[in-house]
């Protein structure tokens, strides 16, 4: 079949948070766009993910005209608990920084941004298969893909943005003396639950204990989240519910007699995670964003966030671009959105060697957990890091 040509400005890979997104702001810009992604609206909307959203990303939801949904479904929650030596430890941060974050699942971020760009005519085509991108290193870049009706496309555009995720094909495309890849991997993952069950605690827990750490989240009144550390070779289908809610409930015992509420499991699954930077998150005519150009581990609940950090600033450059000729912010799009990743960077692996087990850990390693821990609930300035890294350094 003949290949059919469709011209935008921007061409964007993915339909995840961070492509969405952008794709509305552009929007909001009188920008053009299409966006191509591989999966099917079906599939996005029901895959659980994320669930903890930043103040300022919540702002970019309603500030933009997406959708005010989450302040009325989502649930705002005003701090969390740490839970080392038996017992919990509010870190309150409207108290310590005065915001908040909310509790609003990703698949719902994704059915307002979808529902955003459906009422304002915008083009993303699901469902579309062997993507590529090329000419990025000339001012009249490509996408390549093919519909969901066999018909191959090709996207003209005067700028490709790579928000296609951890396994995208965009930061591939960028040839490896272009690039720098940063990573680490750590020993161990998440074992994570979606359980029937009514909530357990009103506020998410982590929790330090001697079998490794756990999180107690919530999504609805009726279904609930948790995680809890295992090794990342663990087969999930081996543990029964029973198993399962043993587990977790002995790594939230303690003298305070906490006690989980437990339901029907209907997903298990193992997560395994590791810290990713590729620097920088440009070549050529590309501009990578979200997960596509780094990812966090989840202990901090900062990988959609930092999404849609990315989006702004780079929308910020591409607005400038196209609507005032001036390419100075654009050009300086990977060094300012950098600078928020290598910061969520610290974070995430700070909260994560702070409360998981490692598998060769000494004594020595855990007495010193423990006093880090104390140092931070008992200090002031200890938990205000912790409040304002958690819900969100301003989005300038
Ligand atoms: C199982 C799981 C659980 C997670 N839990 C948490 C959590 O609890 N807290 C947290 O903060 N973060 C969590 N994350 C991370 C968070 O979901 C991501 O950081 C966030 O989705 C990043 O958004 P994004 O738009 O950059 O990428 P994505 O949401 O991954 O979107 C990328 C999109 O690109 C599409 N795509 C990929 N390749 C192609 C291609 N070749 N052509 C077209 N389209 C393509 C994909 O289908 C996808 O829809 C989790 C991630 C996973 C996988």
């Amino acid at each position: 079949m003949e290949r059919r040509i469709v011209k935008t400005q921007v061409g964007i890979v993915g339909a995840g948070p961070a492509g969405l997104m952008l794709s509305h702001l552009l929007y909001t810009s009188g920008i053009d766009s299409t966006v191509v992604e591989s999966r099917s609206h079906e599939t996005i909307r029901t895959t659980q993910r994320a669930g903890i959203l930043e103040h300022g990303s919540v702002n970019m939801l309603v500030d933009s005209g997406a959708s005010d949904r989450v302040l009325r479904e989502g649930h705002r929650h005003d701090g969390i608990e740490l839970r080392f030596d038996g017992r919990n430890h509010r870190i309150d941060f409207l108290d310590l920084v005065g915001e908040s974050v909310w509790l609003y699942p990703q698949n719902e971020v994704f059915t307002d941004l979808a529902e955003a760009r459906h009422r304002t005519g915008g083009d993303v085509r699901y469902s579309s298969s062997d993507s590529s991108v090329l000419d990025l290193e000339t001012d009249t870049p490509k996408i390549h893909f093919t519909d969901v009706d066999g018909q191959p496309w090709e996207v003209h555009c005067d700028v490709v943005v790579g928000s296609d995720g951890s396994g995208g094909i965009c930061k591939k495309s960028i040839p490896a003396e272009h690039r720098k890849d940063y990573f680490i991997q750590y020993p161990f993952a998440w074992f994570g639950i979606l359980a029937e069950a009514p909530p357990s605690a009103p506020e998410l827990i982590y929790a330090h204990s001697d079998r490794g750490f756990a999180l107690i989240s919530q999504r609805t009144d009726k279904i609930q989240r948790m995680y809890f550390q295992c090794d990342p070779n663990e087969d999930a289908s081996t543990w029964t519910e029973e198993m399962i809610w043993e587990e977790l409930q002995s790594r939230m015992g303690g003298q305070d007699g906490f006690h989980l509420k437990t339901g029907r499991i209907f997903e298990q699954m193992v997560l395994p995670f590791r810290s990713y930077v590729c620097e920088p998150m440009r070549y050529g005519n590309l501009f990578l964003a979200g997960d596509a150009s780094h990812t966090v581990p989840p202990t901090g609940a900062k990988g959609l966030n930092l999404a849609l950090a990315d989006v702004k600033v780079l929308h910020e450059g591409l607005d400038s671009y196209f609507n005032s000729k001036n390419s100075e912010l654009l050009d300086a799009y990977s060094d300012r959105a950098l600078q928020r990743v290598w910061k969520a960077q610290n974070f995430s692996y700070w909260m994560t060697s702070m409360l998981h087990q490692h598998p060769d850990g000494s004594e020595f390693e855990k007495k010193r957990q423990l006093g880090e821990l104390s140092s931070v609930v008992s200090s002031r300035a200890g938990s205000s890091y912790l409040a304002e890294a958690y819900t969100g350094w301003p989005l300038k």
